[in-house]
């Protein structure tokens, strides 16, 4: 499989950091065109930086995700220095664990606007044109595992997430007729600055996640950037609507495995 990309723009939400920027690099080193967005300027010189290095053809683009003019200024200042987007990654998000009751109405709307109004804002400028300009495309959006089960200590996350699972599945059955695809990655826990921050940054509770992973390690950031750069590629055409999920098995139903384990040991 070549995942060749060469002729391709891609946007990538929030990819001067993290999984954003694993991404961009993946898709970057299969030739396309990449332009990160997000709102900091030193996340996205870091990210410039890092792509450059690699003889990407990148760019970087300021803008606030929750805003939709700033977003179509967005895709106009990618257009006009690229061409049309045909690959839209709407990976921007914010998290952190709260117990319900103690978050703050701005932190669930700052939360929510960033991930489930973003990513509909991105996917429609982008889809629109698309329609427009009668081309194909692909849209991947990167959720997580706990927008089918909830998440303890994310409410905010894991209800903006499944609100993009859902638009996922929409869009894709919209615009089919269309030729843009759109489908999903669900990272599990994957060690990025901003997670290892926000998520575990307590050492007994890296520790505890660990024992609930059964691969029994953090997910890597080019494992993620695979899974986005097949679903965007040609070999998975016949793919849309879906979530590939990438997260060891932490999401699969794992509350027996210590007393199975104990079994195991007294008969072996
Ligand atoms: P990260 O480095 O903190 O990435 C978040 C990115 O979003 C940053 O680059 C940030 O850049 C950008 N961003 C935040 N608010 C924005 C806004 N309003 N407008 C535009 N950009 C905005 O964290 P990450 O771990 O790489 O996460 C990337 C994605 O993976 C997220 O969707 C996250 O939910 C998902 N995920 C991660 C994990 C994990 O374990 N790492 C697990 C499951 C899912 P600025 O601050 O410059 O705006």
């Amino acid at each position: 499989m070549s995942h060749d990309l060469q002729g391709r723009v891609a946007l990538i939400t929030g990819g001067g950091t993290g999984l954003g920027l694993g991404i961009a690099t993946e898709l970057g080193l299969m030739g396309a065109k990449v332009a990160i967005a997000s709102r900091k300027e030193s996340n996205l010189n870091c990210g410039l930086t890092h792509l450059r290095s690699k003889n990407i053809e990148a760019l970087a683009v300021q803008t606030d995700v929750r805003d939709a003019n700033e977003v179509a200024k967005t895709v106009d200042s990618v257009e006009a220095h690229f061409g049309p987007v045909d690959i839209l990654i709407n990976n921007a998000a914010g998290n952190f664990v709260v117990p319900a009751e103690k978050l703050s109405a701005h932190g669930w709307t700052s939360v929510v606007e960033t991930v489930l109004n973003g990513t509909f804002f991105c996917s429609r400028e982008v889809g629109r044109r698309l329609i427009q300009q009668d081309r194909h495309g692909s849209i991947v959006n990167i959720i997580a595992a706990y927008a089918w089960t909830g998440g303890a200590g994310t409410v905010h996350s894991a209800s903006a997430k499944a609100g993009v699972l859902a638009m996922t599945k929409t869009l894709a059955v919209e615009w089919a007729q269309f030729g843009i695809r759109v489908n999903a990655v669900a990272p599990g826990p994957v060690e990025t600055e901003g997670a290892s921050r926000q998520l575990w940054a307590d050492p007994d509770e890296r520790r505890r996640l660990l024992t609930e992973i059964p691969l029994n390690r953090f997910g890597r950031v080019e494992e993620i950037a695979q899974a986005v750069l097949f679903l965007v590629s040609n070999e998975a055409n016949f793919i849309t609507g879906s979530t590939l999920t990438v997260d060891g098995g932490e999401s699969l139903p794992h509350a027996w495995l210590p007393a199975v384990n104990a079994l195991r040991n007294q008969t072996s």
